[in-house]
């Protein structure tokens, strides 16, 4: 199974790809993680991207599908995979579409889980206390939500047109939203 998880940061995605994963077995690959744990290991890439990342900015498609590309060839993601965070903007999209048909590995779900702005913000506040995220910042946050709305927000349009996209209700308890991924997913 092939999933794509959509929704604004402090939507839930990565709390719910990790149920995911226990779920259908299949790996969780956050465009997100991966960029933070180069630059926690200081790799030329993460300290390429640093600056970026911290403004709350979208790192260049470039560098973001070399590594996407990278972590689809491990041997995990044979079985499928949850994707979050990518694809983030339009030319994104492109490029998944492009390496999944090289791939011969098409998607079957798009889940947009959907969270009213007010929401998504006490829950960011919530996880900087708890992790300490540099971009958790109010500021940052207040940036990364424009982004998501300019950029991102178009991409779940596209699945919607394609016909793969479930829209979900992204408020209430981390089971709540859980059940109804399961219910989509399961149709
Ligand atoms: P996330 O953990 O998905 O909220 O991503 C954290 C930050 O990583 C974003 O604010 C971007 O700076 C960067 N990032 C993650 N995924 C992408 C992507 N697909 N394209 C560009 N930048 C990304």
């Amino acid at each position: 199974m092939r999933i794509v998880l959509l929704g604004a940061p402090g939507s839930g995605k990565g709390t719910q790809a990790k149920l995911l994963v226990k779920e259908f077995g299949i790996p969780h690959i956050s465009t997100g993680d991966l960029l933070r744990s180069a630059m926690e290991k200081k790799t030329k890439l993460g300290l390429q991207v640093k600056s970026v990342m911290e403004k709350g900015d979208l790192v260049s498609d470039d560098i973001v599908l070399a590594m996407l590309q990278e972590r689809m060839k491990e041997e995990d993601a044979k079985k499928g995979f949850i994707l979050d965070g990518f694809p983030r903007n339009l030319s994104q999209v492109n490029m998944l579409e492009k390496v999944l048909h090289d791939l011969s590995m098409p998607l079957n779900h798009a889940l947009l889980i959907e969270v009213n702005p007010d929401e998504v913000v006490q829950r960011i506040a919530k996880r900087a206390q708890l992790e300490g995220r540099s971009d958790d910042t109010e500021e940052v946050v207040r940036n990364r939500l424009e982004v998501y709305d300019q950029q991102t927000a178009p991409v779940a349009d596209y699945f919607d047109k394609k016909g793969v996209l479930s829209r979900l209700v992204g408020s209430g308890s981390i089971d709540s939203v859980y059940q109804r991924i399961l219910a989509v997913l399961r149709f």
